[in-house]
């Protein structure tokens, strides 16, 4: 009997295999792709195991639609759309080995993307063989007893999970075609220089430009704080003893008025000369506090860990998923946080082999585990170790990721951290002033856990009625503007919304990068992104609320539950759509005149120093651009550009020339080409040097 196994990429192909046979899989190529193949001579069977390229089927538009001149934007909302194979290739080889096999089992990965490339590799394999009997094999890590365990429980297809992915697909391709063409063509920018909207995007790059027009609109406010700096008077108290045994600094310390802000100086000033150099302890607590260790890792949290010490989201999970496809990680996109059916002592067997974590993990093992729980959901357990390495195995950054969810796998079984809370008052002349310290007395699994630390303050043993020397202080201090998002904040404000899924919210983020909405991190929009909301806010701000997003999204997940049919869940997404089109047309005349204008203000560079009109990008007659002087043609000023990448305007300037800072985008990198006039004068002292 023939058996195939189609699982997601290449190195899960082989090490299933690997599992599978007990390390007797041979690897050959069928029409240009590696297969691992392997006979069980007791079941009289010969495997062959696969692995695809992701999604090897993609939707499209069909080929008539694609001109944007002769077809509307809004024609778009109710046409069919095509499939069509992505990968031939691929398509080629399944046809090959599934034509004549009897059993086919689907391994991609479990969730919905996984469910929808395992349909795809069935309706291509039952093209041309229709006897083939399918099954599925469900995993949540590559380890040899989670693979075995699965494929001795083999379970059928989800065709309910795999048309709700397919459902967005479809819905995303039609909401951000049709909003792109219309957007691009209503602001004439075409070409590479179009306009891109989307489903999810949009309302993402709202959150992000709305914060921005906080930010703008934020008027700084000066308040003062009163502090005081108090000094143990040592006889008194202290025991000579001690006195020696303690620092200087020990007698010292801070308290500050109870009031906090003072939001007028003269109060502030008022309440200061009304102050003595004595003050007298009023009340002096201790309370021990339980500082709780984190909940284990769903993607959410992982992925704002990871940002948190210096990845960006795609990069986070790139390295996850190939240290899940290596067997050391389990599956990494997951909403649950609550291990359950997970077997703790045993990972920390695993651990206690790494010199890194053998002790602490030797000291849980001792122990009953009482892990934290987070929110609860139907999906893969929370990220956690499934095997160990040695270090020199692993490149920098998945060994970075590897101990960042060992840690957090290992304090999520720890006790509570302890720490002693020391709140003093102190009175000067019937004013209250607080001194608050904390001090760390049990570590818990802030011993294992160093990604946040807790700041530890210092203030002395003080008895009720003790006097201290006091000199007070004032601090003027202003109001800060709201924090622009990083990348983890971000996305756990989408997952709070309902904005994406765990699988796409650092994909989405990388596209804003890449389209030229956003620059920097934490992320900043560019002129362009706010030039685009702002129009769409004013005439169809659907487009740009959360709202329609997550509502379907909600109904996608009714299609993996089998309560709505994809068909249904579309047809309502071009209903919503060809809705938020007839708003558009109404106002086209409008829309196309404000972005066009707050588009033009985005290319002014800076001013010219000629003649002192705006310069901005222009383009030659054959397509160059540069940058030139709107006073063209009495003032001929111009600077030159790179020809090609996308161009992003920062609003940062030159401060010898006032010119805005560019940066250039593309594909795979970015450049930053800061300010046009000083490249520009780098370039030519070069070229000089090159010439002698
Ligand atoms: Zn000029
Ligand atoms: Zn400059």
């Amino acid at each position: 009997m023939r058996r195939l196994i189609v699982t997601e990429k290449n190195n899960t192909a082989k090490r299933i295999a690997n599992i599978l046979s007990c390390g007797k899989e041979k690897g050959r190529r069928v029409v240009g792709s590696n297969v691992y193949t392997f006979s069980e001579d007791d079941a009289d069977r010969d495997t062959t195991v696969m692995g695809l390229r992701g999604h090897i089927i993609d939707v499209d538009f069909p080929a008539d639609k694609k001109n944007w001149n002769a077809v509307g934007p809004e024609e778009l909302v109710w046409t069919d759309i095509v499939k069509k194979p992505t990968e031939k290739k691929y398509a080629n080889a399944l046809k090959k080995l599934g034509g004549d096999a009897e059993e086919v089992t689907i391994a991609t990965d479990y969730d919905r993307e996984g469910e929808l490339i395992g349909v795809e590799a069935l309706e291509i394999i039952s093209s041309v063989n229709k006897e083939a009997k399918f099954d599925r094999a469900r995993y949540s890590a590559i380890t040899n007893d989670e693979i075995e365990k699965s494929f001795s429980n083999l379970v059928d297809i989800d065709f309910n999970l795999a048309q709700s992915a397919d459902a967005r697909r479809v819905i995303d391709l039609v909401w951000g075609a049709s909003l792109t063409r219309f957007l691009s063509l209503s602001s004439m920018r075409l070409g590479n220089n179009f306009l891109s909207v989307g489903r999810v995007q949009t309302p993402t790059l709202a959150l992000i430009t709305e914060k921005e027009e906080e930010i703008d609109n934020f008027v700084p406010e000066p308040y003062w704080e009163l502090y005081l700096k108090c000094v143990r008077i040592k006889d008194s108290h202290t025991r000579k003893s001690e006195i020696s045994e303690c620092l200087k600094d020990d007698f010292t310390f801070i308290a500050k008025h109870k009031k906090g802000r003072f939001h007028a100086k003269k109060e502030v000033d008022r309440v200061k000369s009304s102050l003595g150099d004595k003050g007298e302890v009023k009340t002096f607590k201790k309370r021990i506090k339980n500082d709780m260790p984190p909940n284990p890792f769903n993607t959410t949290a992982f992925l704002k860990a990871a940002t948190s010490i210096g990845f960006t989201a795609s990069n986070a999970m790139r390295t996850a998923e190939n240290l899940y496809s290596q067997g050391l990680l389990s599956y990494p996109r997951t909403d649950n946080a609550v291990y359950s059916k997970i077997d703790l002592k045993k990972i920390l067997g695993l651990l206690s082999k790494m010199k890194e974590f053998s002790t602490y993990s030797k000291k849980l093992l001792g122990k009953e585990l009482k892990p934290t729980r987070g929110k609860e959901a139907k999906d893969h357990p929370p990220i956690h170790p499934v095997g160990y390495t040695k270090r020199e195995k692993l490149n920098d950054e998945e060994w970075k990721i590897y101990e960042l969810v060992v840690r957090r796998f290992l304090a999520t079984l720890s006790d509570a951290a302890k720490i002693e809370g020391t709140k003093a008052e102190i009175d000067v002349n019937g004013e209250l002033f607080n001194a608050t310290g904390s001090k760390i007395i049990e570590k818990g699994w802030r011993e294992i856990y160093p990604y946040s630390s807790v700041e530890e303050v210092f203030i002395p043993e003080l008895s009720v009625g003790e006097i201290l020397k006091v000199e007070s202080f004032v601090e003027e201090k202003e109001t800060k503007p709201p924090r622009r998002y990083g990348q983890g904040r971000l996305i756990e404000k989408m997952d709070e919304l309902g904005l994406g899924t765990k699988s796409t919210r650092h994909e989405m983020i990388s596209k804003l990068y890449g389209r030229g909405y956003v620059h920097g991190n934490p992320l900043k929009p560019t002129l362009v992104a706010r030039a685009v909301i702002k129009t769409l806010d004013e005439y169809a701000e659907k487009i740009t609320d959360v709202k329609m997003t997550k509502e379907l999204e909600e109904e996608m997940d009714t299609i993996a539950e089998g309560r709505l049919s994809d068909e249904e869940v579309i047809k309502r997404s071009r209903e919503m759509l060809g809705d938020t089109f007839e708003i558009l047309k109404k106002n086209e005349e409008k829309i196309s005149k404000d972005l066009r204008e707050r588009l033009r203000e985005e290319k002014v560079v800076g001013k010219c120093e000629k003649c002192g009109g705006d310069l901005i990008i222009r383009r030659t007659r054959r397509g160059t651009r540069f940058i030139g002087c709107s006073s063209y043609p009495d003032c001929d000023f111009s600077l030159p550009l790179p020809k090609s990448g996308r161009l992003v305007i920062t609003d940062q300037e030159c401060k010898e020339h006032g010119l805005k800072l560019i940066k250039i985008l593309y594909k795979k990198k970015t450049w930053d080409l800061g300010c046009p006039y000083c490249n520009y004068i780098e370039w030519m002292a070069k070229k000089k040097e090159e010439e002698h």
